[in-house]
């Protein structure tokens, strides 16, 4: 009851006089009808911006969700890998996010998590390129280039495949990728928005240098699919590996995709070739034989009741442009600095300092802000974004922090509006007023 009581006290406070521009902005905005589409019940005035951790539940989902565990499992049982289309799932679950990264069909297939995913691009694609350039392990194209500020999956797995393939990683900032591909290098695996700060890379110009120097490149786009316009097939990325419950609304450890360009599919040699991947599963053969196309990049039994889950989240899609969608991202995030500047005037509330981390310019900018938060005095000690998300979190207002002092705020165009973004900014300067009274204290 003690958040609830705080969120609704918030409510009373923000709602009643939502700044007119934030209901101007809302009236013109073409993508008010999706919010429908999703379960926001949280407590009165609760604002959700963290859909880049976990995205909210599509309405239609619970129905659909029954009804696979109740009629196609319940009652079909082993009928359902194919009456129900359980079997072809991984491929078709694909071909519903190909048009979301730009990927046309047959590229894209669902399953494992996106760790396990960035784990097959990479070994897939050291193998790739050695086969390209002719060498065996040991006989050069042994580096692997790793974005310095990787979420932390990926620098990892890609330290255990570079082990397994006898290669070596090296940490480099995505703005010195392009310079960093030479002659050893086989592969780049970089983060197309960062998810620390929100930055968003030149998915085209890395994979154009990288492609020069004669390696490959492995996108991780877990930031960036459903959250903006990306264009695997055009700007010829060779691996992409991404997440489905963040701006994809999947739920909770949904599975994850994974992209390889098709002119790349007959040469892919994954290093997890299940029986599922084989190019007759049924024919419990001894030897592996991979199939053609997507299917290769699957493992063993698909995760149904995740994928039907995912499957039917993607249908808030039907009918929506990514286009429009970066559209009011980039208005949501625009609104929210400015709302920012004008509650927390000059960045400074008390002790504590707030300072953008998230590039201003469009082309740089993913659908999040995050706002680095520090205590201005010496005093420091615990970290002040914690406190500070703690206080936004008992007001009603929830994103995430990530040490050290980083606030997220994560922006989901089908259902964030600006009168959300308002209240967010809004109940920010006043967390921050509090908290900084006390901070170093
Ligand atoms: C969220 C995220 C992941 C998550 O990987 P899982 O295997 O799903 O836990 C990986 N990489 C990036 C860049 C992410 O943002």
């Amino acid at each position: 009851m003690d958040a609830h009581g705080a969120a609704t006290g918030a409510a009373a406070v923000s709602g009643t006089e939502v700044a007119p521009d934030a209901a101007e902005l809302d009236a013109r905005d073409e993508l008010t009808h999706c919010r429908a589409d999703f379960v926001l019940d949280g407590p009165e005035g609760t604002v959700y911006l963290d859909g880049n951790s976990l995205g909210a539940l599509p309405r239609s989902v619970p129905e659909r969700l029954a009804d696979v565990v109740e009629r196609e499992w319940g009652r079909l049982l082993i009928r359902s890998w194919s009456e129900s289309g359980w079997w072809t799932a991984p491929e078709r679950t694909g071909d519903r996010i190909a048009p979301l990264v730009g990927a046309a069909p047959g590229q894209i297939v669902v399953g494992d998590s996106t760790s396990v995913n960035v784990f097959k691009a990479v070994v897939g694609a050291v193998r790739l390129v050695r086969e390209e350039h002719g060498v065996a392990e040991g006989g050069g194209r042994d580096e692997i280039l790793v974005d310095a500020a990787t979420f932390p999956t990926d620098g990892y797995i890609a330290r255990s495949a570079a082990r397994m393939t006898g290669a070596t990683v090296r940490a480099v900032p995505v703005s010195a990728m392009a310079e960093a591909a030479g002659p050893s290098t086989a592969v780049a695996l970089v983060n197309h928005v960062d998810y620390r700060t929100g930055e968003l890379h030149d998915l085209a110009a890395v994979t154009d240098a990288v492609h020069r120097a004669g390696g490959r490149v492995v996108w991780d786009v877990c930031h960036s699919a459903g959250a903006l316009p990306v264009q695997l097939d055009a700007d010829g990325a060779d691996f992409a590996v991404g997440c489905t419950y963040k701006y994809l609304n999947g739920g909770p450890g949904s599975p994850a995709f994974l992209y390889v360009r098709r002119e790349a599919q007959p040469r892919f040699d994954s290093p997890l070739p299940g029986w599922t991947s084989h190019a007759d599963p049924f024919a419990m053969a001894d030897g592996y034989a991979p199939g053609d196309g997507a299917v290769r990049g699957r493992v063993g039994t698909p995760d149904i009741l995740s994928m039907l889950a995912l499957e039917e989240a993607l249908t808030v899609w039907d009918g929506v442009s990514v286009e429009a969608v970066r559209a009011k991202s980039l208005a949501l995030t625009d609104f929210f600095l400015r709302r920012v500047r004008t509650y927390v005037p000059d960045g400074r509330a008390g002790r504590l300092r707030l300072t953008p981390l998230t590039p201003q310019e469009h082309e740089r900018r993913g659908s999040q802000i995050s706002l680095l938060c520090e205590d201005g005095s010496a005093a420091g000690g615990d970290d002040p974004a914690e406190a500070v998300m703690a206080g936004l979190h008992a007001r009603g207002v929830v994103g995430d922090f990530r040490r050290p002092g980083v606030l997220r705020f994560g922006f989901t165009p089908l259902y964030t509006s600006f009168a959300d973004v308002d209240r967010a900014a809004r109940t920010l300067g006043d967390v921050l007023r509090n908290t900084g009274r006390e901070a170093g204290s």
